[in-house]
């Protein structure tokens, strides 16, 4: 069974990590879609978010099971010529919720042989995301608690600092 976990991950979290790390032995592949999108403007490049992943999941020792790939059309798509079955996605708060209710019957319509499944993150990571820490980063906060170091890195050398 092949999962795809559609994001734009700008960068990825500790948030993103902890659906990474709870559903790695569910599934026999997880694809880590990263979108080029196009209503966002995005703090780092497309490459640049997939280089990160790779290097954060590389870090967990993950990489036989979760691979990153670039998702340049719809999601749903990328799902299917991927095999994939499952679209992953994370809901933190009611906030999430509409939204993501939204993304699941659209694309459902587009394709409905691939099911939307939803997982809560741990309560302390509920409240992360990745626009909160895009802020920290730019007002030069510590970022240890929310990503992992070559994120952490990646964001302060993009404010110029080092
Ligand atoms: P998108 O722009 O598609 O929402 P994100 O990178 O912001 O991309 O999020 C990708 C997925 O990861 C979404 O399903 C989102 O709800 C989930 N996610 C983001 N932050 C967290 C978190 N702290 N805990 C759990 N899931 C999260």
């Amino acid at each position: 069974m092949i999962a795809l976990y559609p994001g734009s991950f700008d960068p990825v979290t500790y948030g993103h990590i902890d659906i990474l790390e709870r559903t790695v032995g569910l599934f026999d592949r997880l694809i880590v879609g990263v979108a080029v999108n196009t209503g966002k403007s995005t703090v780092f490049t497309t490459d640049e978010r997939i280089e990160l992943l790779e290097e954060v999941i590389d870090g967990y020792g993950w990489d036989e099971t979760i691979i990153v790939e670039k998702i340049s059309g719809l999601v749903v798509n990328h799902a299917v010529n991927s095999g994939a079955k499952v679209l992953l996605r994370g809901v933190r708060q009611c906030s999430d919720f509409e939204y993501e209710y939204r993304m699941m019957q659209t694309n459902h319509k587009l394709d409905d042989r691939v099911e939307t499944m939803f997982l809560m993150p741990r309560a302390c990571h509920a409240y992360l995301s990745a626009s909160l820490v895009r802020e920290i980063a730019y007002w030069g906060g510590d970022l240890s608690p929310f990503v992992p170091d070559p994120v952490a890195r990646a964001l302060h050398e993009k404010h110029g600092r080092n």
